[in-house]
């Protein structure tokens, strides 16, 4: 089969992403918070994690700790027994009273706005950066590239990249600016809902006739 050329395949994603948008056009970040703190730390908290396991953890710890110098001055191991039920808790813990003395050192206790601020944080990538600058700030600097977003770029072959820096790159190019943020809810939303790692609901998706694994097995 001949290879898609760049064009085709941003029409394609344009459809996809018309598709997505309908289907889900409550698409949001499914990480409870109430301000870019908040948000910071369910997000790191979040890695190799369920949000679902996140937002049963985080509400009676924002009600204990209101800001950046709460983290700060709270003991490693009085944090870590806050947040033990979440994966990688000592970590996730040590990152948090780090990335937060920071926040408080550098940035008079504020979650900066920029990229560059955020991920010179500790426990804070691109990924995370992306989050906070588009869910917290309304920016979108990026596009965040989780596990389902990977995916979901590969099975819809939007990239062959494997590493999310680069399929990053990819997606990018494919939607206007505007739309980076939720770009990315709608495919963690397609990917939580219809297209999960195992068994796919391919006959159900509302975006079959433009994903080539799809179509590939309706007609195998
Ligand atoms: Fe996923 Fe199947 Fe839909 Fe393609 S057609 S996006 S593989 S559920």
């Amino acid at each position: 089969m001949a290879r898609e050329s760049p064009a085709a395949r941003k029409t394609r994603a344009a459809l996809i992403f018309e598709g997505l948008r309908r289907a889900y056009p409550d698409a949001h970040c499914e990480l409870l918070y109430s301000n870019p703190l908040e948000l910071l730390v369910a997000t790191i908290l979040s890695a190799q994690c369920t949000d679902k396991l996140v937002n049963q953890v985080t509400p009676a710890l924002f009600q204990k700790y209101r800001s950046a110098a709460d983290y700060a001055r709270a003991p490693q191991e009085v944090l870590e027994g806050d947040i033990k039920r979440i994966g990688l808790y000592r970590s996730k813990a040590k990152n948090i009273r780090s990335a937060c003395a920071t926040l408080v050192e550098l940035h008079g206790g504020e979650v900066p706005n920029k990229i560059e601020s955020l991920i010179a944080l500790a426990g804070v990538g691109r990924k995370t950066a992306n989050v906070v600058l588009g869910n917290a700030f309304g920016l979108n600097e990026g596009v965040v590239v989780d596990t389902h977003v990977a995916r979901l770029s590969d099975r819809l072959e939007l990239s062959r990249e494997k590493d999310p820096l680069k399929i990053e790159k990819d997606l990018m190019t494919l939607a206007p600016r505007e739309h980076w943020t939720l770009l990315s809810h709608w495919l963690i939303w397609h990917g939580r809902r219809r297209c999960p790692a195992r068994h796919p609901q391919c006959e159900q998706c509302e975006i079959l006739v433009h994903c080539p694994l799809g179509r590939k097995s309706a007609h195998a």
